[in-house]
């Protein structure tokens, strides 16, 4: 028979507390196993904190192969992940884009979409959010020859906002950019990309 570690029992009795504390009975049917499920959950949303699942970022050398990048590569998806100041899911869409060094490292452009994820998978502010990832990639293109710009934005739309008070709609814009030298002709792409 398994046991379950202190560890998961004690969280589940402590959002068993948390039922109780909005109006809720955690004995009834319907909820028996829920914070079992919620615990279960949070490990795979909040897997920003576990190192081990850093995503590898692949890189090659510009120039080498025949492959010579020196234009604004691009790339769009979607982000998930919750607001630190609520715990309430906050999503929307982004835009990346970096212009490689003609001497330094290009990216495989598919593990963006990796990054965003795993740096979305944490207690999160948009804006932050934003930073991590172009800190991430940076890191990834190395310090010798750093991208001759490299940028991202966000917009998103908040639950802690949509869903309560106020209730605002509209989506919130951030964005975070590091400049080698080119942001001006980055940012021009990027925001012709977005459109
Ligand atoms: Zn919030």
């Amino acid at each position: 028979m398994e046991t379950k570690s202190t560890n998961t029992q004690d969280i589940e009795n402590k959002i068993k507390d948390i039922f109780t504390h909005i109006g809720d009975d955690p004995e009834r049917e319907g909820l028996k196993g829920t914070p079992e499920r919620i615990a279960r959950m949070w490990k795979e949303i909040f897997r920003g904190y576990d190192e081990a699942q850093k995503p590898k970022i692949t890189v090659f050398e510009n120039g080498k192969d025949g492959l010579s990048c020196t234009s604004a590569v691009l790339d769009t998806g979607c982000f998930y992940s919750m607001c630190e100041h609520h715990m309430m899911p906050f999503f929307g869409d982004y835009w990346f884009g970096y212009i490689p060094n003609p001497k330094g490292k290009i990216l495989g452009i598919s593990k963006v979409a990796r990054v965003i994820d795993y740096c979305a998978a944490r207690l999160q502010v948009q804006e932050r959010l934003a930073q991590d990832v172009v800190e991430m990639i940076r890191e990834a293109l190395g310090e010798e020859y750093p991208p001759l710009a490299i940028g991202v934005i966000l917009e998103g739309e908040h639950l802690c906002k949509t869903m309560r008070g106020v209730r605002k709609q509209g989506r919130m814009h951030s964005s975070c950019f590091f400049d080698g030298g080119k942001l001006s002709e980055l940012k021009d792409d990027l925001y012709r990309f977005k459109g």
